[in-house]
């Protein structure tokens, strides 16, 4: 079959690779249908220490089951239509005992990162991992499934109020799935992207966010989203925080990365910095909203490209400032 190949870090190919099989009983083979394109594959092809390599990214897929195997087929069948969740846990170490599955030390599978994803015409993955959905749900819609459901757990963490002042760093996919989330179906009112690109700034708009600009409210804000893992970003978000304040380091900053705080801030305001990394027990409510949402949601992941274009976008060679979410459709 033909896939996008990462070969290793700055190299990047189109090429055939064997078809993937059931190999045991509860694997599901999925004809991928579509992969969203994410920050992360940029993150990989530029060099991720958790990555694995050659690699297959795209951790975003939706698909129909082609073939299941001996127990999988107790819960899927052939044909059924499904958003993957990529992420798979042992659900046997400490921490996934514990409920924290996205801290699974026992080898938890990151599938587009450390096993192969969805930029390839098929995928194998458990039928743990499969999430069914109806056949009318709009394709752009359910290939939205594994970034809501990180949005989701970001949510959780933040305990936002609906009375509460929002502010969001970056305008990206991210940023306006949170914004949706809190603004329409949390009925958080006082909330605002801050993005700089004008571009990305319009493609917001046409996707239904109202409150977007490219310069930082005045005042205080009682929650901030740090959706673009930028350090000034990060900066600004600590200083704008008020007392109780909460901000949620949701983008993915290079791993290098050190942000300044202000710590007798942190003690007089009593201010949480909290991380948000990827979506343990949230898919199953993502799908749910998804398909409850779906008006909401759409218009966010329309832009759909080959897979040579997805290359070039992987590679920095296409901008991506133009659209939110760009979709590999098979
Ligand atoms: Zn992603
Ligand atoms: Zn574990």
């Amino acid at each position: 079959m033909k896939a996008l190949v990462i070969e290793a870090p700055g190299s990047i190919e189109i090429r055939e690779v064997v078809d993937p099989e059931i190999k045991k009983e509860d694997d599901v083979l999925i004809r991928v249908t579509a992969c969203g394109i994410c920050g992360t594959d940029i993150h990989i092809f530029g060099g991720l220490k958790s990555a694995r390599y050659p690699v297959v990214p795209g951790h975003e897929f939706c698909g129909v089951v082609e073939v299941v195997g001996k127990r999988a087929a107790e819960k899927l069948k052939e044909g059924d239509r499904v958003v993957v969740d990529p992420n798979l846990s042992c659900f046997q170490c400490e921490a996934c005992r514990e409920g924290r599955i996205n801290h699974c030390t026992n080898g938890m599978i990151n599938q587009g990162v450390n096993l192969d994803g969805g930029f390839a015409e098929f995928a194998r993955v458990n039928v743990k991992q499969c999430y069914r959905i109806s056949r009318d749900m709009p394709e752009d819609v359910a290939v939205l499934g594994e970034p809501l459901s990180c949005v989701l757990h970001g949510l959780d963490k933040a305990e936002v109020f609906p009375s509460e002042r929002v502010v969001v760093f970056g305008g990206g996919p991210i940023g306006v799935l949170i914004y949706k989330c809190l603004h329409t179906i949390m009925g958080v009112s006082d909330i605002c992207i801050v993005e700089i690109s004008q571009e990305r700034i319009n493609a917001a708009r046409a996707a239904g966010v109202e409150s977007i600009s490219d310069t930082i409210p005045q005042g205080e804000a009682d929650v901030v989203f740090e959706a673009c893992g930028s350090v000034e970003a990060f900066e600004s978000g600590i200083r704008m925080l008020a007392p109780s304040g909460r901000l949620v380091q949701f983008g993915v900053p290079v791993e290098d990365a050190i942000g300044r705080v202000p710590l007798y801030e942190i003690y007089r305001k009593e201010i949480s910095i909290v991380g948000s990394f990827v979506n343990p027990f949230t898919m199953k409510r993502s799908v749910e909203l998804l398909l409850v949402y779906q008006d909401l949601f759409s218009g966010i992941a329309v832009t759909r490209l080959s897979l040579e274009e997805a290359k070039s976008v992987i590679r920095g060679e296409m901008a991506t400032s133009g659209f939110l979410k760009a979709v590999v459709s098979f």
